[in-house]
């Protein structure tokens, strides 16, 4: 079918909004009409050309949509159901079988390498094959999912809502709630207060940490954070933030967040944490990226590790986040900004300039 879709020809260039042929799903994919989009900065980073997928390519991997048509083997949505998209994953590696999709050993190439986790393509224009995203790519009207990706949710809820919850916030609150798991007697720092930043700080507040810190240049950012759970925060073109930290804690940090994904924000987590505490790397970086870090400090105990996508099973961890939210606990709607698809390259000069967190394309129906 013939869809409309953000296309990226060159390394860097804005979106053009342009017709693309869509295949129909295969046995075990979805046929989704487009609601709603996120816009992620690894759809930025992609563009780039910091990962390696092929232009042209069609980008977007925070889907939310409808179901028009699921394949013959499909057997957790039907058409009419809404859903939101997450990130592809084999179902073949022992990883996949122990319910840990975050870990496949495909993760990459099924993500980034512009095919589908069975390696055959969805769309085209004319003879020229066009990249897919993430399983997905939904900066477009309608999208193939698998239906590993596919995640069911209440329809009561606006899909322009939950789009972020199938990367961003799933990521950034993941990592408290999957992995760190700190309770009331915790305390965490968290680096950059984008999405995944204060996703986390939204996770850590739900849990109940008593010192929870988040740091980032830009003021309006640092008071959304205080307003979603932070106890503190700190800019570092006015504090040394390790030693502010020390002096409020008397000792390092339990926990450290580096989610912002840059050399030097992750050995700051390092030298932050106590000895015996956990820094951890959430945000993306650019393929083959290194850090230096202080060999003394990982002596005393101290481990670095990263995460994927919140450690997230996302038909689990979503449904999850949504109750939340529904509580009143997790209000990740302060978020978001939304876009109509076709002011799509106004949404990412907002995102750059941090004038919107987290920017939600919206499809006319
Ligand atoms: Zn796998
Ligand atoms: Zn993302």
């Amino acid at each position: 079918m013939q869809i409309q879709a953000a296309v990226a020809h060159r390394k860097g260039a804005p979106f053009s909004i342009e017709a693309v042929e869509l295949a129909p799903p295969g046995d075990d994919e979805v046929l989704i009409q487009m609601v709603a989009s996120g816009i992620c900065h690894t759809d930025l980073s992609a563009r780039d050309q910091e990962k390696p997928v092929p232009l042209p390519a069609v980008f977007g991997h925070e889907g939310a949509g409808i179901v028009l048509q699921t394949g013959r083997d499909v057997t957790t949505v039907q058409p009419g159901d809404h859903v939101v998209l997450s990130y592809g994953s084999c179902g073949a590696c022992s990883e996949c079988r122990e319910n840990r999709p975050f870990l496949c050993r495909d993760m990459f190439d099924i993500n980034f390498l512009g095919r589908m986790p069975d390696g055959s393509t969805r769309l085209r224009q004319g003879t020229q094959e066009v990249s897919t995203f993430f399983a997905q790519s939904s900066f477009a009207t309608y999208a193939v999912a698998t239906q590993r990706n596919t995640v069911k949710v209440d329809p009561s809820i606006p899909l322009s809502l939950l789009a972020p919850l199938g990367c961003g916030v799933q990521t950034g609150s993941g990592v408290v709630f999957n992995r760190l798991k700190p309770d009331a007697s915790n305390s965490i720092v968290v680096f950059g207060c984008g999405t995944v930043g204060l996703s986390a700080i939204m996770a850590a507040h739900v849990l109940g940490c008593h010192v929870i810190v988040g740091v980032d240049l830009d003021p309006d950012r640092l008071a959304l954070a205080l307003d979603l759970g932070a106890t503190h925060v700190l800019n570092p073109t006015e504090t040394d933030v390790i030693e502010a930290v020390l002096v409020m804690l008397g000792t390092g940090a339990d926990y450290a967040i580096d989610a912002v994904g840059s050399p030097n924000i992750l050995r700051q987590c390092v030298d932050v944490i106590r000895p015996g505490g956990v820094a951890v790397l959430v945000g993306g970086t650019p393929v083959g990226t290194e850090v230096s870090l202080g060999m003394q400090n990982l002596l005393s105990g101290r481990t670095v590790t990263g995460v994927t996508e919140g450690d997230s099973v996302p038909q689990a961890f979503i449904p999850q986040l949504i109750a939340l939210y529904q509580q009143g606990q997790f209000p990740f709607d302060k978020l978001i900004r939304r876009y109509p698809f076709e002011q799509i390259n106004q949404a990412v000069e907002d995102m750059k300039s941090g004038k919107a967190i987290k920017p939600v394309l919206v499809f006319s129906t």
